[in-house]
């Protein structure tokens, strides 16, 4: 069993005005630009170790685009992200390789990640072997171990994914991420796909394990009662850009950004002790092929003011930690 781990705030991961364009192109066969999706445009932020990032937004917002550069499967094409203060565009065949072990997945529907023709015990050790050769002796230790951390049992081993619920797939896909010892998991809407009944359940463990291993999460969600139990730090991000980023407790009892009150407002009942300013968010997210001007979110704004249109707002730090991008602050 892994030790209890003492947290810290040693930045782990470092997103600097990262920014992730999708050229658009009319045309079979002579095929022409005609200008290009900014699906992330210029995100900051930090994983820090041992906490959780929560990232949330409606879809398109680019949250996934941003999950997906930190796994590499996407290259941003500005900025960069750096690992351990080092920026991942320099790596080398050597720190490339650390990087693959030390940032793993779990994704919202664990079917697309479990291969079904492989029993849970090759599944959970397949990338631990991979990267570290070992005797059958300290394999069967590292899995038995593995399954005991998520809450299965040793029989399960020599089961096939399919004879597994919902929920349990979804602990078998944890204890392959958890294999290598990661340094930061990004967690893609790890809960929304399962019964409500255990969402909990699978919230609970994520957090146990934080503790015991001090592993950092990227969460990615949509559900803001999700982000607001797993996170430390949440960013809201609006058609590629970040909107307001806070401590979690913070940020749900002083929301300064229209767009988060908005959100606040459609998902999470008001505390009898907090006085809130209920917001309706109306109309539907404008093309990213084509975003508003000045301030992106001004079409849907109940507050536009004059400037709005014209001017993009910057984001400013209003209180520590608290950083906000509107004209009203
Ligand atoms: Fe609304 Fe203007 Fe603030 Fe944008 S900058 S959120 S349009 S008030």
């Amino acid at each position: 069993m892994a030790t209890t781990f003492e947290q810290s705030t040693d930045t782990i991961i470092q997103l600097d005005n990262c920014q992730k364009y999708f050229p658009v192109t009319k045309g079979l066969i002579f095929q022409r630009s005609i200008g290009q999706v900014k699906a992330v445009d210029g995100i900051s932020l930090q994983i820090r170790e041992g906490q959780t990032y929560g990232l949330v937004g409606e879809s398109g917002c680019g949250k996934t685009t941003t999950a997906k550069m930190v796994l590499q499967v996407e290259t941003p094409t500005g900025g960069l992200i750096r690992f351990n203060g080092k920026n991942i565009a320099d790596f080398d065949a050597a720190d490339r390789k650390l990087y693959r072990s030390s940032v793993q997945a779990v994704f919202q529907d664990p079917w697309s990640s479990l291969n079904p023709r492989l029993k849970v015990g090759s599944i959970i050790l397949e990338p631990l072997l991979a990267n570290q050769p070992m005797g059958k002796h300290e394999a069967r230790e590292n899995l038995e171990r593995l399954l005991r951390d998520v809450g299965l049992h040793n029989f399960h081993a020599d089961y096939y994914p399919h004879e597994f619920s919902g929920g349990q797939r979804q602990r078998i896909a944890i204890a392959r991420a958890l294999s290598l010892q990661p340094k930061v998991i990004v967690l893609d809407e790890p809960v929304s796909a399962l019964d409500v009944s255990i969402r909990a359940q699978i919230m609970n463990l994520l957090k146990e394990l934080q503790n015991q291993y001090g592993v950092s999460y990227l969460l990615i969600a949509h559900n803001l009662a999700t982000v607001r139990y797993m996170s430390h730090y949440v960013g809201v991000m609006y058609l590629g850009k970040m909107v307001e980023e806070a401590p979690t407790r913070e940020l749900f009892t002083n929301p300064m950004h229209p767009y988060t009150k908005a959100l606040i407002s459609a998902s999470l009942p008001s505390h009898p002790d907090i006085q809130r300013e209920d917001l309706v968010l109306s109309g539907e997210v404008p093309s990213p092929l084509d975003p508003p001007s000045g301030c992106s979110f001004h079409t849907r704004c109940p507050f536009v003011l004059d400037r709005c249109p014209e001017e993009e707002p910057v984001l400013r730090e209003l209180a520590p930690g608290h950083k906000v991008s509107c004209h009203l602050f």
